[in-house]
């Protein structure tokens, strides 16, 4: 018999709102509700493959913790209220602390969890409406390391690559990526390259994407700025360079020689743990590389010098003229399924549509496209999300908005990052669910939609605006973000500013107008309806591209060897590593490494937790990994509970006795709850993005 998910009535097809894959879904509807769903083999992201969070998607919605009602605290308590309590509390509140404090005072959280449509919704709302100076995403502590590095090497955001150069590359390099669990579908794209590649991983941990390489550096620890110079240094010792694309498409070429000139094999072996043949042998597989593609993660850009590693690569692939042709690039894999779009379009720390605060003219062409006053645009540019707890800490930032992510789970230094939180006069929580970290200490809890109750586009890692649809309807009085930024607008006094924001197609409509002439431009893209059909369509694809024709499914940027900036060229930026702010010492002996844990888990598992399938797939328990010579000094066994201390706090997790990790190193997944309590707060001084992987701690067995 068949099972009741399959037997629909009718198909339609999304992507996925978990990661920034952009799997396409097929959902199968019953009277136009999705009672189950598999993956789309059309779409030419995930070729009819999806991993388990993708195949538990609806299940999550099911869930009882889902947020139903508006709530507001009353004394330990949150309550529940209608929605026009809610607004009106949401209003009087924020405006008596902006009246009382200034514009500067409140300020909001975004994430990469909404749709484009809802965050440029969110964005120019709170800035342009409601006049908040101050607004940050929480992709800051995913991406924004990427974004620097793009905008100073290529004069923009914008990763070059399509995932065709997966299966096309005949050596792929990945830097602080672990694809095998990260994005699993990449790694499937991966493994149907048909030139056996060599696929080379520089990475501390043994992981699985390292298991299956054909050569792994296991590098120390924050060596990786050192070991790329030596690397690159290499490469231009035995002539992988190509000069022609060097001269004619970057700068700053004898700079970066002169810059890793410096690291030599012996010098770059001494600081990283990697034998000098290893990285000659390397250096020589990437300048043999007919077609040679770098990716990197978070394990580049959580770093406290993560921008300049970030460039180190992007100048790797640049100096050996890998860009622009099939399998090759310097490509930045993004975490969140929106990460892109908030990159774009969330009016944060970039002006909407990627454009400057700072810039006069900026201002004026948005003003006229939006049809409001450029005096409404704040000239300044947003403090970042550090900036932000900075200000709540001294008091500066009073009220907070908190739109779909977790700080008090995510943010580093988690003791002192809820103690920022507790001071705030007035904290909004807009979530699908009522039992995070950073509800249960709100004073307003807006229940919000979730991915397959709504529509709007994601744009994925490559650059891939998807479309998503509604599917279900959302539990109790949960709204759309969409409609909770449009009654927002309307009970702040502003909604005549937002009057033809009527609905997620009509924003995207707004965007494509602003996008215009830009290297984003989207103009060209005939609604939602051809994004559906043509399996997702990337940027940029503007009107003179499409009086050509319909879009390719598959292409990639600077084909021409001509880049963003005013002249064209790339640039190669380099500086002199740093040392580790944290080093280990008598007393915290360990490296602290935090990451992903398995494929089955997703960020604060605010979502994942939901899935009884899912959590049966990781371990349940906080745990560490701790290399069995380590563990055999210390009397530790697997299973045994142990105390992680750092300067920051103490927590007790399960030891797993595993040569996964070096020595001197222990591994706890990002996931738990309590793993930030150890972290350090520090930063790239570029991007501001949090350094996650580089605390120092000590390790006791719990008698
Ligand atoms: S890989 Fe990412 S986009 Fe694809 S199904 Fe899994 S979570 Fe969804």
């Amino acid at each position: 018999m068949t099972h009741k998910s399959l037997a629909a009535d009718e198909v339609t097809t999304a992507v996925c709102g978990y990661c920034a894959t952009g799997c396409g879904l097929r959902l199968h509807l019953q009277q136009g509700l999705a009672v189950g769903l598999s993956p789309e083999s059309e779409y030419p992201v995930n070729l009819g493959m999806a991993c388990p969070k993708g195949w538990e998607a609806l299940r999550v919605l099911d869930s009882p913790n889902r947020a139903t009602t508006p709530m507001r605290r009353e004394g330990n308590q949150l309550i529940a209220i209608d929605w026009d309590e809610a607004l009106q509390m949401f209003c009087h509140e924020f405006k008596k602390i902006g009246k009382e404090h200034g514009p500067q005072s409140v300020a909001f959280l975004s994430t990469g969890q909404i749709a484009c449509e809802e965050m440029a919704f969110l964005g120019c709302l709170a800035k342009f409406g409601m006049g908040m100076l101050h607004g940050d995403g929480n992709t800051r502590q995913c991406m924004a390391t990427a974004v620097t590095a793009y905008k100073e090497s290529f004069g923009f955001d914008a990763p070059p690559y399509t995932y065709a150069d997966f299966e096309a590359s005949d050596c792929l390099v990945f830097v602080g990526a672990n694809p095998c669990i990260g994005h699993p579908i990449m790694w499937e794209r991966v493994l149907r390259n048909p030139n056996d590649p060599e696929i080379v991983v520089l990475d501390p941990r043994v992981t699985e994407t390292a298991m299956a390489a054909t050569e792994h550096l296991q590098l120390r620890p924050k060596s990786d700025l050192i070991l790329l110079y030596g690397l690159t240094r290499e490469v231009i010792a035995i002539g992988g360079v190509d000069k022609d694309f060097v001269e004619r498409s970057t700068c700053g070429f004898e700079e970066l020689s002169q810059c890793v000139d410096a690291y030599t094999p012996a010098v770059t072996a001494q600081a990283s743990g990697i034998d000098e043949e290893v990285i000659r042998r390397t250096a020589r597989k990437i300048a043999d590389a007919s077609a040679a593609s770098f990716w990197w993660t978070m394990g580049v850009n959580q770093s406290y010098e993560g921008v300049r590693t970030a460039q180190a690569i992007i100048n790797l692939a640049l100096i050996t003229g890998n860009i622009g042709r099939p399998g090759t690039g310097a490509n930045s894999i993004t975490g969140q399924c929106n990460a892109m779009g908030s990159r774009l379009w969330s009016n944060t720390t970039n002006l909407f549509g990627h454009h400057d605060f700072a810039s006069a003219e900026d201002r004026q062409r948005l003003a006229e496209i939006l049809g409001i006053q450029s005096e409404r645009i704040p000239d300044q540019n947003s403090l970042s999300y550090d900036q932000i707890m900075d200000g709540i800490d001294s008091g500066e930032i009073r009220g907070l908005w908190v739109i779909a992510t977790n700080p008090a789970h995510s943010w580093i230094d988690q003791d002192d990052a809820r103690r920022r939180l507790a001071k705030l006069d007035f904290l909004v929580v807009q979530d699908m669910y009522a039992n995070t970290e950073t509800a249960a200490e709100c004073d307003l809890l807006l229940p919000a939609a979730g991915w397959g109750e709504k529509s709007g586009t994601f744009i994925n890692s490559e650059r891939r605006y998807g479309l998503h649809k509604q599917v279900r309807r959302a539990p109790g009085k949960a709204l759309s973000d969409f409609r909770i930024f449009r009654a927002v607008a309307d009970y702040w006094g502003c909604g005549e500013m937002f009057s033809d924001w009527t609905t997620p197609e009509a924003v995207f409509q707004i965007m494509q107008r602003v996008s215009c002439g830009r290297p984003n431009d989207i103009s060209g893209i005939n609604g939602y309806e051809q994004i559906d059909q043509c399996g997702g369509i990337q940027w940029p694809w503007s009107t003179q591209d499409a009086a050509s024709g319909l879009p390719e499914q598959e292409r990639r940027l600077f084909a021409g060897g001509k880049f963003f900036t005013h002249d064209g060229k790339a640039r190669l930026i380099t500086a002199e590593p740093g040392t580790m702010p944290e080093p280990p010492s008598d007393q915290y002996p360990f490296i602290l490494l935090t990451g992903r844990g398995t494929v089955s888990q997703w960020h604060t598992q605010t979502r994942t937790s939901q899935s009884p399938i899912l959590r049966k797939l990781y371990p349940e328990t906080i745990y560490a990994e701790i290399h069995p010579h380590d563990a055999q000094e210390l009397s530790i066994a697997t299973g045994d509970s142990v105390r992680v201390r750092s300067r920051r706090g103490s927590i007790v997790v399960q030891a797993s006795v595993t040569s996964s990790v070096g020595q001197g190193q222990v591994f706890i997944p990002m996931h738990y709850g309590a793993t930030n309590r150890l972290t350090l707060k520090h930063f790239d001084p570029y991007s501001r993005q949090p350094s996650y992987k580089d605390s120092a701690v000590s390790l006791e067995r719990v008698q």
